[in-house]
C-alpha cells in the first residue's frame, strides 16, 4: 500500500524503504546473532504480523595483529569508569531511529584508502581475544580528510577510549556510520552534513596500530559490512 509499514527485529526498529511497487525491510543481524530463525514483527495499519527470517552461520577469519598502547587491549581498573560511561552513550545512539522518507543507502567511501581490515574478522590483539571487527578500515596517512559517507545529522562526536577521535552520523531509519581514530574532528553534535563533506582528519588515535580510517555502519543498532552499502562504481 502507500502507506509505509513498521518493522521490529527484537526491540529494535528497522529500516524500511521502497523497492518499486513494494515496501523492503533492511534487517541488520548482530554479528553475535545464534543462527536460526529469528521473527520479523511487521505492522501496516491495524494489521500485524510475525514473519520468520532464517539466519545461516557465516564464518569470519581470525586476524592477529599489535597495538603498542596495550592498555589500550587491556584497560587499567581506572579506565573501567570512562568506557562503562562511553558504552552507555554508544548503546543511546545505537538504538535511535529517526523518520526519514528516504535514506541514504548508496554510500560512498569515507576515505581513498586500501581496505586493510574487512569487516567480522575474529580478533587476537596483543596475544588476547577481544571483540570482532565491526567495520572496515581504510590505510590512509594521518591528516587525510574523512568524508560524510551520506547525507546525515552528526549526532556525536568525541574522544572514545577504543575507537578515539570519532564522529556518528545518523542517516535516518536507523542507519548509523562511525568513524574512528581520527586525528581532528570538524563537525559538531546537531550539524546537518551533505554526501561528501569533510568531518575531519584521520590518525592513529584510540585503539589504533597505525594511521588508519575506520568505518562501521549500523543498521537498527547490529554493525553490518559496510561493502553492502557501497554505491557500484
Ligand atoms: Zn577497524
Amino acid at each position: 500500500g502507500p502507506e509505509r509499514p513498521q518493522a521490529w527485529f527484537g526491540d529494535r526498529r528497522v529500516a524500511v524503504v521502497r523497492d518499486g511497487k513494494a515496501w523492503v525491510a533492511l534487517v541488520g543481524l548482530p554479528l553475535a546473532l545464534e543462527p536460526g530463525l529469528h521473527d520479523l514483527r511487521v505492522a501496516s495499519g491495524s494489521l500485524e504480523e510475525t514473519k520468520p527470517i532464517r539466519v545461516a552461520a557465516k564464518h569470519y577469519p581470525l586476524q592477529r595483529f599489535s597495538v603498542p598502547d596495550h592498555r589500550k587491549v587491556e584497560p587499567l581498573p581506572e579506565d573501567e569508569l570512562r568506557i562503562a560511561r562511553e558504552q552507555k552513550r554508544i548503546d543511546e545512539i545505537k538504538s535511535l531511529f529517526r523518520d526519514e522518507a528516504e535514506p541514504e543507502l548508496a554510500f560512498r567511501q569515507p576515505a581513498q584508502g586500501k581496505p586493510s581490515g574487512n569487516f567480522g574478522l575474529r580478533r587476537i590483539i596483543n596475544g588476547l581475544e577481544r571483540s570482532p571487527h565491526a567495520g572496515i578500515d581504510f590505510a590512509v596517512p594521518t591528516g587525510t580528510p574523512v568524508r560524510a559517507a551520506g547525507a546525515g545529522i552528526v549526532v556525536e562526536t568525541g574522544d572514545f577510549f577504543f575507537n578515539g577521535n570519532s564522529v556518528y552520523l545518523d542517516h535516518g531509519q536507523g542507519l548509523i556510520t562511525l568513524y574512528c581514530h581520527l586525528d581532528r574532528i570538524d563537525v559538531a553534535a546537531g550539524e546537518r552534513v551533505a554526501a561528501g563533506q569533510v568531518l575531519g582528519l584521520s590518525g592513529n588515535t584510540g585503539r589504533s596500530s597505525g594511521p588508519h580510517v575506520h568505518w562501521t555502519v549500523l543498521a537498527n543498532g547490529a554493525a553490518v559490512d559496510p561493502r553492502l552499502f557501497l554505491r557500484r562504481k
